[in-house]
């Protein structure tokens, strides 16, 4: 049964890369009704903080990527068999496995100090040989190691000779010399747990299948083989994709907007857009040129053997297309459900209108949603008095010679309209313009400044039936009475 985990160290918010990593773990579980673990690996109290922690779970929830397995959330207890899911939590099993590889010899105490190791570093460095630590301590005797007595130690791992072979699904098989390893520190003075021997003791005691993650990660890889061999573990199946690059190709920084995952949430994209997105940096599906998946499409045809080796760029163009793509297949009441909080947050106040009434606003503006954040601009002006004409608009429509008999004639069409709908009032607009010979755009364009203050927006008969008769009337009167005080007309 595949069990895939994400690990993520909480010192920062959720980054996007982090994010890719979850996503293809947890589709890697889903795929085969494995399950998918969050371990937060916090062992570095420093740089730990709650409120990354917070952050990260409040990311991966926003973005549909649920654990099976993991530390207490939002009011929701820790769950899952191998609890405890910190890994500050299981130190002492980390421990136990340092010392039984001291008493197996695969590990050494070290009792050289800071000041030697940087004097050694230093003399290395002139004669320009490799910065390894020594490996002074590896052949202390138990006599010579009874006489450090209280003298505080570190445990480094005995690398051994020859090579470490990494069967990667991404990578292929990749070889690492060990030679190129130094002995690693496996538990700091004080008995303190370090990376490399913490993931490797949680990942078999929870039994992890498969490890994904990014390829920075691919010569610790080495590191965590030969300590899964020493400890006579299961090596899992080992994935390491690319890393996510910015628009320059650089590697994506934690300082650039977006880097975190919940700014596209609070830009007004869909988790299911990042979702989509986010599986496209790396990954290609075998239809060709398809790009547009639900989360459960993916579950279908995600293969972690379809990640590409090359970095992918972030490309903001194609986020945006996708969040617009996607903003057009949901349904009305969906998208009614989404922009209803982003109007309120904009200070527009909803709560006149019916459930049925935002919904059909939601209808109106769907095709024109590059993000649920521009439904303020395209819908401000039914829930708010008109401020001043767009400058360009009133150039265009209220400042013509004409201008007062389009906006009459579009008045009176909207007198005559037989029913107050998108057809009733269009077939009357059009009727003007048969009886006044004017094109259809010299009435349309004027109303549309005169309903809504603006050039662009939603369709013009679906926004009048959605501002209602009397409004729409009253609307048209004080544009007439704009371009007559303009012109200096008495009404
Ligand atoms: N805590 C590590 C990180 O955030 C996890 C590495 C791993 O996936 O094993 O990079």
């Amino acid at each position: 049964i595949v069990r895939t985990r994400i690990a993520p160290s909480p010192s920062g918010f959720l980054h996007i890369g982090t994010a890719k990593t979850a996503l293809y773990n947890w589709l890697m579980a889903k795929k085969s009704g494995g399950s998918f673990v969050l371990r937060l690996e916090d062992t570095d109290a420093e740089r730990t903080d709650e409120a990354y922690v917070e952050a990260m779970c409040e990311g991966f929830r926003w973005l549909g990527i649920t654990w099976d397995e993991g530390p207490a959330f939002g009011g929701e207890p820790e769950k899952g068999p191998s609890a405890p899911y910190r890994q500050s939590q299981r130190r002492e099993l980390h421990r136990e496995a340092a010392m039984r590889l001291l008493e197996e010899g695969k590990a050494y105490k070290c009792f050289c100090s800071r000041e030697e190791l940087d004097a050694e570093r230093a003399r290395r460095q002139a004669e320009k040989a490799p910065l390894q630590y020594s490996r002074k301590c590896r052949d202390l005797t138990p006599g010579q190691i009874d006489a450090m007595g209280a003298k505080s130690y570190v445990v480094r791992f005995n690398v051994p000779e020859g090579e470490t072979l990494i069967h990667d699904l991404i990578q292929g098989d990749v070889r690492i010399d060990n030679a190129q390893f130094e002995d690693f520190v496996l538990l700091k003075s004080g008995g303190y747990p370090m990376f490399h021997l913490a993931v490797v003791v949680d990942d078999a005691a929870m039994g992890i299948t498969h490890v994904i993650r990014g390829d920075d990660h691919l010569t610790n890889t080495g590191r965590h083989i030969m300590l899964f061999e020493a400890l006579g573990y299961d090596v899992p199946i080992y994935a390491h994709h690319p890393l996510v690059h910015d628009e320059h190709g650089k590697k994506y920084s934690k300082r650039l907007h977006g880097a975190n995952v919940l700014d596209w949430r609070d830009d007004g994209y869909l988790p299911e857009t990042l979702i989509n997105y986010v599986v496209l940096l790396g990954w290609t599906s075998e239809e060709e040129n398809r790009e547009l998946f639900t989360l459960d499409e993916l579950v279908e045809t995600f293969d972690i053997a379809r990640v590409g080796k090359a970095p992918s760029r972030f490309d903001r163009k194609k986020l945006d297309w996708l969040n617009g793509q996607r903003i057009r297949l949901m349904s009305d009441e969906d998208l009614r459900d989404r922009i209803v909080p982003v109007l309120e947050k904009a200070g527009l106040d909803t709560s006149q209108r019916s459930a049925a009434w935002l919904c059909q606003l939601a209808g109106i503006c769907k095709e024109k949603l590059p993000t649920l954040n521009d439904i303020v601009k395209q819908a401000d002006f039914f829930f708010q008095e008109l401020g001043d004409y767009e400058e360009k608009g009133v150039k265009k429509q209220f400042a013509k010679a004409d201008s007062l008999q389009w906006l009459e004639a579009a008045r009176r069409a909207m007198e005559a309209a037989a029913s107050w709908d998108h057809d009733g009032i269009k077939a009357a607009y059009q009727e003007e313009c048969g009886r006044s010979g004017f094109g259809l755009g010299k009435l349309v364009n004027p109303t549309r400044l005169a309903l809504t203050g603006k050039t662009v927006g939603p369709g013009l008969f679906e926004l009048a039936e959605l501002t209602g008769k009397a409004e729409s009337l009253a609307r048209m009167d004080r544009a007439l009475a704009f371009v007559r005080d303009r012109e200096g007309v008495a009404p």
